[in-house]
This record gives structure tokens, C-alpha cells and sequence, in this order.
């Protein structure tokens, strides 16, 4: 994990990659945001055009109900019509003359009938009585021009008309209609043109056979002018009606129409619209798309009278079946794909421009979610490495680190403190911070968690340390104390290792107080340790007594062997004396061969027994300077005792110094008390 920080540490964190994340990120996002924006925007442009072309078609259905509706009754009403004159008495009549005066009467009056029928319908073309060989026996025909119809001289033999064919077949109470053809005079197709629709009926006699045929050219121009105008006006798109072989009967553009009559065959739904026509032709309705646009249509059923029910006599009339098929149309209504089109929002300036702002907004939208994702991302790694470097500077810090319970228990603990203790983390958390501490220091650290009950922080306070190894060390302790509501929650201690300081201060404080060339204590740390053991005017009650040792003759060692192998001597004496010495008590050198002893004796005597062993061992002493150089020498020593109070030390040293005197006077290598 530390390693993880430093490599994280090592690798500075660059603004300039994050513009550039940025873009490289929105780079293979966008893509992807259009794609799916495509995807989506497909699934809606696909059931928008569904719900726009079903209402574009749901009025065109109106339109081909209406149409249809209005059909029927046309055919119905043209059917009412031949009905009428074929059963009426003056046609019937017309069969029975009897003389050429009777049929020529009969005749005329047959003829106004048709007159009258004409002039009050204006829509049909001729009306005639044909005769069962094929004869036109009676014929009106109406002129347009002067909206009156008039009796037609020009009478022919039918036989060889086509459309007379099925006409001659027909049963009684049949009746047959042609296809919707243009009219033909003189075997030419009438200019302007003339769409018509004949029906025909026979004529019963009295016994009821056949005695004739009236028939009748329905004049459907008004009938396609009025269809033409509606689909115009009423429809979104183009309103175009179809006869069973799929020549336009109706179209919007005319030049398309009547392909069969006029010999041009490219005219032909089917030839226009070929991968359409098949349903059109076989369905009786229905809609399909096309690249061309939507096609709804309707087949139209001229005879289908259900709807019409205030001339129930024409049932009588069965029509037969080739009329039926003659009459196969179908009303077909086409909404090119351009017209939806303008219908459609999706191609309206203002729909593209709502479009494209969108994707824009979009784009926008994923940048921005990037530079913040971006910005999170920068701010996660920047904190990331601002903790991995707190941590390294907490782990790794010249000092140790840890945090207490309000107790004392150890909790966080940093990787110097546990190094320096020589212990695992885990082998140190939760555990007490005095279990780590000299019995002396154990109560010192107790104190000072105490103490942070009351104060905000405690400085300087010198514990030592064990270590797993059982070494010790000194180490100075900072201490504060996080609290909630004036109560202690937690203590923060910084420890400085201060065992080297601890260290030089004892070795300072050796070489200040020792005498360097016999390792005793010296003259200063003998006066510094006496007053303040033993301050002036105390009521100290423990006896003292001071010993004052000088070397006898020491200068003439000196001059017989030398200055260094006086020095020998020097060490070897306080060898000796070391020997023969409690561990209390305070030997030092005073000054040059002359040394100095302070304890606490328990009598007078004890002092001078102290002194008589020491001169005596000091007497037995043979000190091996170097093969065959063994120096012998002698001490004279002075001796003063205090009992109790008032003990003044450099009094008591005076006296010593006295008694050393008498001692020397004496004759030397003796003892002499104060
Ligand atoms: P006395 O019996 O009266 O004490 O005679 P003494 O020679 O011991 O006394 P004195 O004071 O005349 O001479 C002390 C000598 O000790 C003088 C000095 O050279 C010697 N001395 C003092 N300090 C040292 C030292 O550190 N090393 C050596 N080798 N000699 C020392
Ligand atoms: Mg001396
Ligand atoms: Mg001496």
C-alpha cells in the first residue's frame, strides 16, 4: 500500500490530461449517444408516421363511404329507371300493336316516355326499346348542349355490338350492365369524351316471355366530374377510381384515364404501380406503403342496394354475374410519400431545427457530463494522492505518532512508533501505551492522561520507552486531548525518540564529574553531590563522616619512575580504594594525589575502621608497573565525623583536612580522626 502512495506521489498530476480525458472520452461517446439517439429517434419516426398516416387515412375513409354511398344510389337510381320503363304499360303495349298505325302510335308514345324520363333525370344518354332480333325499335337520345332529349331516327341492327351480346342472353327479371366505357359514334370515340353505363332489362310480354329489351346508356360524366372535384377538395390525397383490369376510371391528372378505351395500356395502375396492384386487385380493402407513398382502397359495389331501402321492387331485378364483374371498381385513395411528408414533423423546417437543437442540447449535455465526470475524477485522484501523502508523512514521520482512548489505549499508532518499539502494528493497538513503559514511566504516563482531563495539551514529559527486544529508550512526549463537551474523547501524542539526547546529556554529564584520568568522580561533582545531599542547616539525622586519603611521597614516585607511571599508580589507588567502598558512598578526586570519601558511617569508630582497612589495603597494595617494577606505597588518611544537624559540609572537609594533617605529622601511612 506504501508503495502504491509512492508511485502515486512520484507521478504529479497533470490539468492538461484532464482536457484532453475530456475530449477523448466525447470523442467515442458521441458516436455512440447518436447512434443510439438514431436508434430511439427511428422507433418514434416509425409510430409518429403510423399515428400521422392513420389520421391522414382516417378522413380519407369518410370520403370513400360517402363515394361508395353515392355510387349505389346512382346505379340504383338508373336501375329504378329501366325498372320503371320496361314494366310500364306503354312499353308492354308497344308489343301488342296489332297494325303499323298501332306500333307507330304506340311508338311516339313510348318515345315520350323516354323523353320525359330523360329530360326529368338529365342523366341518361339514349333510351331504347330493342327488338328480341336485334332491332332499335324506339330510341331517344339527349343533347347536352340543349339539356333536352329528343327522338333518334337513326335506328341499327344491334347484332353486331359487342355489348349486345350478353344483352340478347338476358332471362326475364335479369338485368345486365356494362363496364363504364367512353361512347363511340360512328365507331369513334366521341370527342368530348363520353363515359357510359348501360343497363338493360327485357320487356315482358302479357304471358311473360320476353317480347323485347328496353335498355339504357347512363351518362356517368357527372357522376366522375363530381368525384374528381370531391377528392380534390375533400381528401389529403389523390382520389382515383379503377375498373376491374386497373384503368383509371377517375384519376386526378385525366390524361391517365380511360387506357383500355383509348388504346394505351401503359395507362394502367398495374403498369404505375406494380408491386401494388396485386393486393389492390385481390383484396377487397386494405392499405399499403409503398416507396411511392400510402395506398388505401376500397372495393366499390354498385349493386350492393342494402343501404337503400325506399324502392324495394328492384330486388326483383337479378343483375348477372358479367355485370358484376363488369362493375368490379375499385375507389383507390393514394397519399404520396412527399405529402405525408409535408404533413410530417419530421420534415418541417421548424421539426429539423427542433431536431437538431435537441442533438445539439444532447451533445452538449454528454460534454458537460464528461467535464464533470472528468472534474470528479481529477478531484478523486488529487485527493487520493493528498491522503497517500498525509499517510506517508503521518506513517513515516522523524517522530512516532499514535492515538488514545480517554483511558490510555492505544488506537492509531504510526509505522516509526511501531518500528521504533519493534512490535507489528496489530501486536500494539488496543493495548494499554503504559504495557510499553519503564515501571517509572508507567506512572508518569498516568498522570498525564489525567492531567489532560483539565488541560488542552501536556508537553515535555520524558518517559522511557521498552522496546519488544526489552532494549529501553527516552523519548519526550507531546500530548493533546480532543474533547467533546469538556469530556476527554481521544489523545493525540507526538513522541520524539530523545535517547540520543539522553545519551550525550549523561555522557556530558560524565565527563563533567569525572576525573578523566582515573574514571572516579572528580572535585566538582564532589561538591556539586555534597551540597545537595547534604544542604546547610538541615535536620538531617543520618551521621556523615569525610574521609580526606592523600598519597604519601607521591612526588618521589613521580621522580624516581615518572610522570606516567605516577599516573598508573594514580588509577591503581582508586582500583584499590573502589574495592574496599560501598556503592553509596562518594569517592572522588580532589585534586592531584589527594582524594576524598564522604558516607554515612554508623560511629565514630566505623569511620576510623573505614580509614585503618582502607590505609591498610592501600599499605598491602603492589602495583605492576611493568616486569619487574612493582611500586609499593602508603596513604595517609584524616578522618571527621558528624552525628546529626547542622552539618556543614565544608566544615566537616576542613576538619578531614585537619585530621589529614595530623596524620602526615604523625609519621604517615596513618589514620587520625577529628
Ligand atoms: P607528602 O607525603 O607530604 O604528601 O609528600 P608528597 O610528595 O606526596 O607531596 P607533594 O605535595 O609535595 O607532592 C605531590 C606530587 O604529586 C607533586 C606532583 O608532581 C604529583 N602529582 C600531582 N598530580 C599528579 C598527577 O596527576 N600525576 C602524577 N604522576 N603526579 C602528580
Ligand atoms: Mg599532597
Ligand atoms: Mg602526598
Amino acid at each position: 500500500m506504501l508503495e502504491n502512495s509512492f508511485a502515486l506521489l512520484q507521478k504529479p498530476l497533470d490539468p492538461k490530461q484532464t482536457q484532453k480525458n475530456i475530449l477523448r472520452r466525447f470523442l467515442w461517446m458521441w458516436p455512440i449517444l447518436m447512434i443510439a439517439l438514431s436508434i430511439g429517434g427511428y422507433f418514434i419516426y416509425q409510430y409518429y408516421t403510423h399515428k400521422l398516416e392513420q389520421g391522414l387515412l382516417a378522413s380519407e375513409n369518410n370520403f370513400i363511404a360517402t363515394t361508395s354511398q353515392l355510387l349505389q344510389k346512382e346505379i340504383h337510381q338508373q336501375m329504378m329507371v329501366l325498372q320503371m320503363a320496361a314494366k310500364s304499360q306503354i312499353v308492354t303495349r308497344y308489343f301488342q300493336a296489332e297494325t303499323a298505325e298501332e306500333e307507330i302510335q304506340r311508338g311516339s308514345q313510348v318515345a315520350a316516355l323516354f323523353i320525359n324520363l330523360s329530360n326529368t333525370f338529365q342523366s341518361q344518354d339514349q333510351i331504347r326499346l330493342i327488338s328480341n332480333n336485334g332491332h332499335e325499335m324506339v330510341k331517344t337520345t339527349y343533347d347536352a348542349k340543349l339539356q333536352q332529349s329528343a327522338i333518334s331516327t337513326n335506328l341499327f341492327d344491334l347484332n353486331d355490338r359487342q355489348y349486345y351480346q350478353p344483352v340478347k342472353a338476358l332471362k326475364p327479371n335479369e338485368a345486365y350492365v356494362s363496364k363504364m366505357e367512353l361512347s363511340l359514334h360512328n365507331d369513334k370515340i366521341e370527342i368530348p369524351h363520353k363515359p357510359i353505363l348501360r343497363f338493360a332489362t327485357p320487356v315482358l310480354g302479357n304471358d311473360g316471355q320476353k317480347v323485347g329489351t328496353l335498355m339504357i346508356n347512363y351518362l356517368a360524366k357527372d357522376f366522375l366530374n363530381s368525384f374528381r372535384n370531391k377528392q380534390r377538395i375533400q381528401i389529403t390525397g389523390y382520389g382515383m377510381l379503377l375498373d376491374s383490369l386497373g384503368f383509371w376510371l377517375s384519376h386526378h391528372d385525366n390524361t391517365n384515364e380511360w387506357g383500355r378505351d383509348l388504346n394505351n395500356p401503359e395507362n394502367n395502375f398495374e403498369k404505375k404501380y406494380p408491386s401494388v396492384w396485386k393486393k389492390v386487385h385481390e383484396d377487397p380493402s386494405g392499405s399499403i406503403h409503398s416507396e411511392l407513398g400510402l395506398f388505401r382502397f376500397q372495393s366499390i359495389q354498385p349493386f350492393d342496394f342494402n343501404d337503400i331501402h325506399y324502392f324495394p321492387s328492384v330486388k326483383k331485378l337479378t343483375i348477372i354475374p358479367e355485370s358484376i364483374q363488369n362493375t368490379n371498381w375499385k375507389l383507390v385513395i393514394f397519399i404520396p410519400i412527399e405529402m405525408i411528408h409535408q404533413h410530417s414533423f419530421f420534415f418541417k423546417p421548424a421539426g429539423l431545427a427542433i431536431i437538431f437543437t435537441l442533438l445539439f442540447l444532447m451533445s452538449a449535455l454528454l460534454y458537460l457530463l464528461n467535464v464533470l465526470y472528468e472534474q470528479k475524477h481529477y478531484q478523486l485522484e488529487y485527493d487520493k494522492r493528498a491522503t497517500a501523502e498525509l499517510t506517508d508523512l503521518y506513517e513515516n514521520a522523524p517522530c512516532g505518532y499514535n492515538t488514545l482512548d480517554k483511558q490510555g489505549y492505544i488506537k492509531r499508532i504510526n509505522n516509526t512508533l511501531a518500528q521504533w518499539l519493534g512490535y507489528d502494528k496489530s501486536e500494539i493497538l488496543d493495548k494499554h501505551f503504559s504495557e510499553f513503559l519503564t515501571p517509572e514511566s508507567k506512572t508518569l504516563f498516568n498522570n498525564l492522561i489525567e492531567a489532560l482531563n483539565t488541560e488542552q495539551n501536556v508537553e515535555g514529559i520524558t518517559l522511557e520507552v521498552k522496546c519488544k527486544n526489552g532494549d529501553t529508550f527516552h523519548v519526550s512526549l507531546v500530548a493533546t486531548g480532543i474533547k467533546d463537551r469538556n469530556r476527554l474523547v481521544i489523545a493525540r501524542t507526538t513522541v520524539f525518540n530523545i535517547s540520543d539526547r539522553i545519551k550525550l546529556e549523561k555522557r556530558l554529564e560524565y565527563i563533567a564529574n569525572t576525573d578523566p584520568l582515573t574514571g572516579v568522580k572528580n572535585r566538582r561533582y564532589f561538591f556539586e553531590k555534597s551540597h545537595a545531599l547534604f544542604p546547610p542547616n538541615t535536620n538531617e539525622n543520618t551521621p556523615i563522616a569525610a574521609l580526606m586519603l592523600d598519597i604519601d611521597h607521591f612526588k618521589s614516585i613521580n621522580d624516581q619512575y615518572g610522570h606516567k607511571v605516577g599516573d598508573i599508580v594514580l588509577t591503581a589507588f582508586c582500583r584499590e580504594v573502589e574495592q574496599h567502598i560501598n556503592e553509596d558512598d562518594i569517592f572522588t578526586r580532589i585534586g592531584g594525589e589527594e582524594f576524598a570519601l564522604l558516607y554515612h558511617p554508623t560511629s565514630p569508630q566505623d569511620t576510623v575502621n573505614k580509614a585503618e582497612k582502607l590505609r591498610e589495603a592501600i599499605e598491602n597494595l603492589t602495583v605492576d608497573v611493568k616486569k619487574g617494577v612493582n611500586i609499593k606505597m602508603t596513604v595517609s588518611i584524616g578522618c571527621a565525623y558528624q552525628k546529626n544537624h547542622h552539618i556543614d559540609i565544608d566544615q566537616l572537609m576542613q576538619q578531614a583536612d585537619d585530621a589529614l594533617y595530623q596524620a602526615k605529622l604523625s609519621g604517615r601511612n596513618k589514620v587520625a580522626l577529628h
